[in-house]
């Protein structure tokens, strides 16, 4: 589990698995947040940890946070 995350290979995952645009243009490890352009135009940060495990790969306007009950 040492795969190395590096700025393009971020970027490439998030083109080719969304409709997001990557706008961090550095990648400083894995608790840092990105800011990220969703396709209706919101801008949204989030870690990619969560991004590609959690599938939150939108805003919070087009995917809201689940409710937990
Ligand atoms: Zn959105």
């Amino acid at each position: 589990m040492n795969k190395r995350w590096t700025i393009s290979k971020i970027k490439e995952f998030v083109e080719k698995n969304s409709d997001t645009k990557l706008l961090t243009t550095e990648y400083h490890g894995f608790s840092q947040k990105l800011l990220f352009k969703c396709s209706c135009g919101n801008n949204f940060e989030k870690t990619f940890t969560k991004f590609k495990n959690n599938n939150q790969r939108k805003c919070e306007v087009c995917q809201p946070p689940k409710l937990s009950r």
